[in-house]
């Protein structure tokens, strides 16, 4: 989920590969940007149809779907990026209307699954190939999906067309999340198309501001425990001295979890001292 609302930019449709289409899903909000995209992969010889991210479940969305579909030829699978609403709800909605099985990452990621996608599976839409990339960070079970002809990758909440990704604690993992970054970094596609917001047509330079946007977050979160143990409150008062005070309980979020990773890592130790959890440098 992006925490951006920058609404979409009409040009960016222009980047389109051939045989993929955009269906705007009409839930706009802080979190879902302009709203979120679901997208068709057409192979127009054979007629294939693969729909990625069915979105929110509103009848008039799941009706433009189907007759997007039906222009091209026939759904042969419905792919979900990973199990939040705003991209999941529909699945079973859409496998009624459809007639075709939803693969995702895994049954406990997304409910309605009926093929579970391994990291590097390919999903055939006729004679394209569409590549699964494990990808978690943002929620355990995120996949990518590479259009190899295209070399096109569909990123789902990995990246946001505008703005950055919401990592909060519970559901996300910033360690798992930078490395799936770094991942893409090297599978360097030509185009990124994000699950909210517009086309990415400079991926390399997005994925590199994403991980120095977050490698500079973590040099704060560091020197604010130099000078001995600190809670989250009152690093966040340090590191976020210039934002709106209103905007501290979602800075506590980022900041728990940038702790969590560095703690994963072995650089940073907590303990409770009188009821208050504080963080310290070192194992
Ligand atoms: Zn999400």
């Amino acid at each position: 989920m992006p925490a951006s609302d920058t609404p979409h930019t009409p040009d960016a449709l222009d980047a389109l590969p051939a045989g993929v289409e955009r269906i705007l899903a009409p839930n706009p909000s802080l979190m879902t940007g302009p709203g979120t995209n679901t997208f068709l992969v057409a192979d127009d010889t054979s007629g294939a149809v693969v729909v990625i991210d069915p979105g929110p479940d509103i009848p008039e969305h799941l009706q433009r779907i189907t007759e997007a579909v039906a222009s091209h030829g026939t759904a042969r699978a419905i792919l979900v990026t990973h199990g939040h609403p705003d991209h999941e709800e529909a699945a079973a909605s859409l496998r009624a209307l459809l007639g075709a099985p939803v693969y995702a990452w895994s049954r406990a990621g997304v409910a309605a699954t009926d093929v579970t996608l391994a990291d590097d599976a390919v999903v055939a839409v006729g004679k394209r190939q569409l590549r699964a990339l494990y990808t978690p960070g943002h929620r355990f079970d995120h996949l990518c999906f590479l259009l190899e002809d295209a070399d096109t990758l569909f990123a789902g909440d990995l990246i946001a067309g505008e703005g950055t990704v919401v990592i909060a604690p519970l559901e996300g993992d910033l360690l798992d999340y930078m490395a799936s970054l770094r991942r893409l970094l090297v599978l360097d596609p030509r185009l990124i198309l994000p699950a909210h917001g517009p086309a990415i047509v400079e991926p390399r330079s997005v994925l590199e501001y994403y991980i120095s946007h977050r490698e500079a977050r973590e040099r704060q979160v560091l020197a604010a425990l130099a000078h001995g143990p600190r809670t989250v409150v009152e690093m966040v008062r340090v590191i976020y001295a210039d934002v709106d005070a209103d905007l501290h309980p979602v800075a506590a979020l980022s900041v728990l979890a940038h702790l969590q990773k560095l703690e994963r890592e072995g650089r940073v130790h907590r303990q409770a001292v009188d009821d208050e959890e504080r963080w310290s440098l070192g194992a």
